[in-house]
């Protein structure tokens, strides 16, 4: 397993940024693990690499615990942290011979390959750089000892489209290649629903859905209907009909679990109509960031 994570609990005094996590990060997948900002993302990694101590609730990455067997972990983990950690004064290459002098093993060829891929100036300082090439730079460190997992915090941050094909192009070779297990954080679902195979959904500080990216999509989607009678409360109270939309009887509202059961109902209500529709990431987010903000609440 990549990452097995249950009831964590983290707080930074009393704010409550982990409120009971369960997570599971199956090994080969890429995972896109998407919330808003603050809900907890940063906090996840950096307890995952054992840069924080949980409070309480247990943590597995790579089957160890990341703060009793931080040193080995570590060898095994690229991390690219949000802040992405260089040295303004140094150079590429002064950087990453700083880098190479830390790591036990180093990959020189593929970091020829990142640093062509990427375009990196050798010789320019890294405060000359631009963010997105900060990133790419940061990016190639974190791969660059071939590690069995990489923790990604935001790594589309500061990238333009063509960079973010790149830095995608970069990671799915790795995955490809050695089976890599690759988290990445982000609040750009499109972007995660380009690369990522595994997506966890993350609002204040816990997952409210996750898994195959495909199975997440099975478990909602949007029911546009115009019956000919109101709809009976066995409808519009079933826990599994969330925001609804439209009024009397012309109604759009997501179902969240079992769809057929829903459908099912629907069809016996007389109706004029009754469709169907998939959502994308995109549209599975914005759901559950609009119960957040209290939006389309029965
Ligand atoms: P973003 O997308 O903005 O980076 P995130 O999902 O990564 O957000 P975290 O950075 O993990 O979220 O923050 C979770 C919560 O913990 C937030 O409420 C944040 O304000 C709080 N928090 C994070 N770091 C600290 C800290 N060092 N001290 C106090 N509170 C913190």
């Amino acid at each position: 397993m990549g990452i097995r994570i249950e009831d964590l609990h983290y707080s930074f005094g009393e704010v409550r940024a982990l409120r009971g996590l369960d997570m599971v990060v199956p090994e080969g997948s890429i995972y896109g693990l998407v919330g808003r900002n603050g809900a907890g993302k940063t906090t996840t990694l950096r307890l995952a690499m054992g840069i924080l101590r949980a409070s309480s609730g247990s943590i597995e990455v790579l089957g160890m615990d990341p703060v009793e067997r931080g040193a080995e972990l570590r060898s095994m983990v690229g991390y690219l942290p949000e802040d992405r950690s260089l040295y303004g004064y140094m150079t590429v290459d002064e950087t990453l011979s700083f880098a190479r002098s830390l790591r036990r093993r180093w990959d020189g060829d593929l970091v020829e390959e990142f640093l062509d891929h990427f375009r990196i100036p050798r010789h320019r300082p890294v405060s000359d750089l631009s963010a997105g090439v900060k990133t790419q730079l940061s990016l190639t460190l974190a791969a660059a000892h071939r590690p069995r997992l990489l923790l990604l915090d935001e790594p589309t941050a500061h990238l333009d489209p063509v960079g973010v094909r790149e830095l995608f192009g970069a990671i799915l070779g790795l995955a490809a290649e050695e089976g890599q297990t690759v988290i990445l954080s982000s609040h750009a679902l499109q972007l995660v629903e380009g690369v990522a195979d595994h997506v966890g959904i993350m609002v204040e500080g816990r997952l409210v859905q996750s898994g195959p990216v495909d199975g997440v999509k099975d478990r909602e989607k949007r029911i546009r209907a115009v019956f000919q009678v109101d709809p009976p409360r066995e409808l519009l109270d079933h826990p599994a009909v969330v925001g609804i939309e439209g009024e009397g009887r012309r109604l759009q509202f997501t179902v969240r679990g079992d769809v057929d059961e829903i459908m099912e109902i629907c069809r016996r209500i007389p109706h004029f109509a009754l469709e169907i529709l998939d959502m994308d990431l995109e549209a599975i987010f914005h759901g559950y960031a609009g119960e957040v903000r209290g939006e389309g609440q029965k």
